[in-house]
């Protein structure tokens, strides 16, 4: 069965966290060196709305501009932000040369009053980027930034149901979303689920799995409390029982690929690695992969550079 939507070879991406102290700007910076070697289609920054992480994003997509060959692919947020903050920060990333944004409401403030704000829901965040992109086209040269959004194999946790995070999915698309990105997800069927459902109501974009090789049952936990879903039993127990580290290395490489050839099977249009920052499980599962070195990256510019 076939349910993706391009022929082109599959994209290659990664998520980094914009590091916080120097220790962890060392480590983020040996793990791009590594990540690199791969020539991956873009690497995507994540973003939160304080202060000291907001720069540090600015900081590290300056990076990869500036020293690496690697296309950033910005997160944005927007829950809680004002249109000011908003529309400077795109505009700050288009002067940047950044052409890739993931639209993301962001997680919710404490404060339930700040919450609903100009800006409650990505969808608007998407508007706001679109029209912000039209005062620039001078700058875009006519061309239009790649925007990406969220989209959930399994259910959303404020969502009433996963139809309804179908229908969120697609109103995301109609508001100009080039393509999806996957939350994580640990059975290869939660994605086939989610693009043959998406597929139904009439999303067309692409969707990318996202696929996280996990090395402890710590960080599971730790992921599943952040994306509000439950640890995955089986994966859980074969982390706990895993006899040493390699082998726990081993299981979390072996699941990532083989969720990642059960998406490719399915016709997936690429495989996006949240690495945590740990370069190891994400270059063992692209080795097992046997991804094409020389992939066609203008076919894969949806990502970073939509079309005209
Ligand atoms: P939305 O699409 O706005 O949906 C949020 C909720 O509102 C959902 O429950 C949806 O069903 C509901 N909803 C949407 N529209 C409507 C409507 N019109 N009426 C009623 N209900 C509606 N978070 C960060 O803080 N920083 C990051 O860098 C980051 N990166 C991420 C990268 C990926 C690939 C993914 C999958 C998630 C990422 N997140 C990040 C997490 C994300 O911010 C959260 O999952 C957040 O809770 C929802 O974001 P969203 O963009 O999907 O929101």
């Amino acid at each position: 069965m076939s349910i993706g939507t391009t022929a082109a070879p599959p994209s290659l991406s990664y998520e980094l966290y914009p590091p916080v102290n120097r220790d962890a700007t060392e480590g983020v910076f040996t793990s791009i060196q590594a990540l690199e070697s791969t020539d991956p289609d873009y690497v995507s920054v994540t973003y939160s709305g304080s202060p000291a992480r907001r720069n540090a994003s600015l900081e590290l997509i300056e990076h990869l501009i500036q020293n690496t060959r690697l296309r950033p692919l910005a997160h944005l947020t927007c829950v809680g932000e004002s249109r000011e903050t908003l529309q400077n920060l795109i505009r700050h990333f288009i002067s940047l040369g950044v052409r890739g944004v993931l639209a993301l409401r962001g997680d919710l403030p404490t404060d339930p009053e700040q919450w609903r704000g100009e800006y409650p829901f990505a969808r608007y965040l998407i508007e706001l980027i679109r029209a912000v992109e039209a005062d620039h086209s001078a700058a875009l040269a006519g061309g239009r930034l790649g925007v990406g959004v969220a989209a959930y194999p399994i259910r959303h946790p404020e969502s009433p149901s996963f139809e309804h995070d179908v229908e969120v999915l697609l109103a995301k698309e109609r508001s100009g979303a080039n393509y999806a990105i996957t939350q994580v997800y640990f059975r290869a069927d939660e994605y086939t689920n989610l693009v043959e459902s998406a597929r139904r109501a009439g999303v067309s974009i692409p969707i990318i799995p996202g696929v996280i090789p996990l090395n402890s049952v710590r960080r599971l936990n730790r992921l599943c409390a952040m994306a509000g879903i439950a640890p995955d039993p089986i994966l859980a127990h074969a982390l706990e029982t895993a006899s040493s580290d390699s082998e726990r290395h081993r299981v979390g490489v072996d699941a990532a690929v083989n969720l990642a050839r059960r998406a490719f099977d399915d016709g997936a249009p690429g495989v996006h690695l949240y690495t945590f920052n740990d370069h190891r499980g994400s270059l063992d599962v692209v080795e097992q992969l046997e991804l094409p070195r020389t992939r066609a990256r203008a076919s894969n510019a949806w990502a970073t550079r939509a079309a005209v």
